[in-house]
């Protein structure tokens, strides 16, 4: 049974480039939808992204009227029925119904089909299977209007056959609800997952790394991570253990320094304590090498920036640099415990936007001129100039700085000669 219903405030449904492409499809015999994210996301007032659009057009008469209304198609996904339609830059994804036959795993076999209903119930949970006509009616074939004003999100059919036909479904299952669900995640949905979680280890790492990044940052990630963790599936997902704590304990401190969510950072909380970690995981999620360095950085000595004075401090962010002295301590902070008096920690995180190091003065020039030769021995000299301009607190002033220099270039030549 449908029932529909109407959206409203969706201007972008009425004109503009969304309303131009509905506009081509429609008519002749044929219909389209905006369907899915898009107008799940309209009705929960969040903002909408990517517009997918369904029709009962073969995607050759997709082609046709697109180049007859001089707009530019790409076959984007033609063996799935997809052709992508721009307009004004905006590209829409346009897909011919179907209806699955086979499945195999990830892979389905689809056929072209007319069937909206159908089309609604190969989807995966009630609030991505809404679609929204050119009038605005939303038709609801799968009961997601209501799980959307519930903020519940559930598997259309039987969860666990869902799952078996597509094992990312259980990492989308807990990735939606914490983007757009309250609450605890439904009860047979976790269930299924937990049933299903060795079909995780079939899934290729780019997909993982792409839902566990988005699931990091979402709005109620900390309960679906619990969630996850408790059904053995971030086990599963890690090779390793993860650690639930210093993940919440991450999301405060974030909070609390008002920081925008980093999925690197709040990966390293749940999943890095030691090195080891940060290598597994980032092997298993296939990470970017930016992100894999990242994660590395955590697993290092995050334990030594707690309870810090200011000068050394100091000292760990000009070594670090910003972003890994933040990691590390962030991490050092969630690990410290519950109950920890947050005014120490948020002194010393906040250190990168009440101090930073001037450039170290000292030039390979000042060494020569002390008499060193250019080579390797050179570097080693600069190096030890450079600890002792730390441990004076970074001073800038001309004598302190040649003092420096002189007395680098003394104990070098003393250590050479012992
Ligand atoms: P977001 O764009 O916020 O990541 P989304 O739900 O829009 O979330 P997409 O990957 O853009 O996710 O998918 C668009 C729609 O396609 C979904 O709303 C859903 O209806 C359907 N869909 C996506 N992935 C699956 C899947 N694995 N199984 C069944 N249906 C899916
Ligand atoms: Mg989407």
């Amino acid at each position: 049974m449908s029932t529909p219903r109407v959206l409203s405030d969706a201007p972008w449904l009425r004109s503009g480039p969304t309303a131009r492409v509905l506009e081509l499809l429609n008519g002749h015999g044929e219909e389209a939808r905006v369907v899915g994210g898009a107008v799940r996301n309209a009705l929960l007032k969040r903002p909408v992204a990517d517009i997918d659009i369904a029709t009962t057009a073969l995607p050759s008469e997709v082609i046709r009227r697109a180049k007859a209304a001089g707009i530019k198609s790409v076959p984007t996904g033609i063996d799935h029925g997809t052709v992508t339609l721009v307009v004004d830059s905006h590209p829409f994804e346009v897909t011919t119904l179907r209806e699955d036959t086979e499945t195999f795993g990830r892979k389905a076999v689809v056929a072209f089909g007319r069937d909206w209903v159908r089309d609604a119930e190969r989807r995966d949970f009630t609030i991505n299977g809404l679609s929204v006509d050119a009038a605005g009616v939303v038709h609801d074939h799968v009961g997601g209007w209501d799980d959307i004003a519930a903020r519940r999100v559930r598997f259309i059919g039987d969860p666990h056959a869902r799952i078996a036909e597509d094992y990312l479904r259980i990492l989308r299952f807990f990735r939606i609800h914490a983007a757009y669900g309250a609450g605890e995640p439904d009860r047979a949905g976790i269930l299924a997952c937990i049933g299903g979680r060795a079909g995780l280890a079939t899934l290729s790492a780019e997909r993982v790394r792409m839902e566990m990044l988005k699931l990091m940052v979402a709005e109620g990630a900390a309960v679906a991570v619990q969630a996850m963790a408790d059904g053995g599936l971030l086990l599963q997902i890690f090779g390793g253990v993860a650690y639930t704590g210093p993940f919440i304990a991450m999301i405060a401190a974030e909070r609390l320094l008002g920081l925008p969510p980093d999925p690197v950072r709040r990966l390293g909380a749940l999943a890095v304590a030691v090195t080891e970690d940060a290598k597994r995981v980032a092997l298993r999620m296939r990470l970017t090498n930016a992100e894999t360095k990242a994660l590395d950085s955590m697993g290092h000595r995050w334990w030594r920036l707690a309870g810090m004075d200011e000068a050394i401090a100091r000292r760990r962010l000009y070594r670090l640099g910003e972003d890994r002295y933040r990691d590390r301590l962030m991490l050092a902070w969630a690990r410290a415990g519950r109950g920890v008096d947050p005014a120490p920690w948020r002194e010393l995180a906040t250190l990168p936007t009440r101090w930073s190091a001037s450039k170290f003065p000292l030039k390979a020039a000042d060494f020569i001129a002390r008499g060193i030769a250019q080579g390797p021995l050179l570097g080693q000299v600069l190096a030890l100039a450079e600890d002792g301009w730390l441990a004076a607190n970074f001073p800038l002033d001309e004598a302190a700085v040649q003092a420096i220099a002189d007395q680098a270039v003394a104990r070098f030549t003393r250590d050479l000669r012992l």
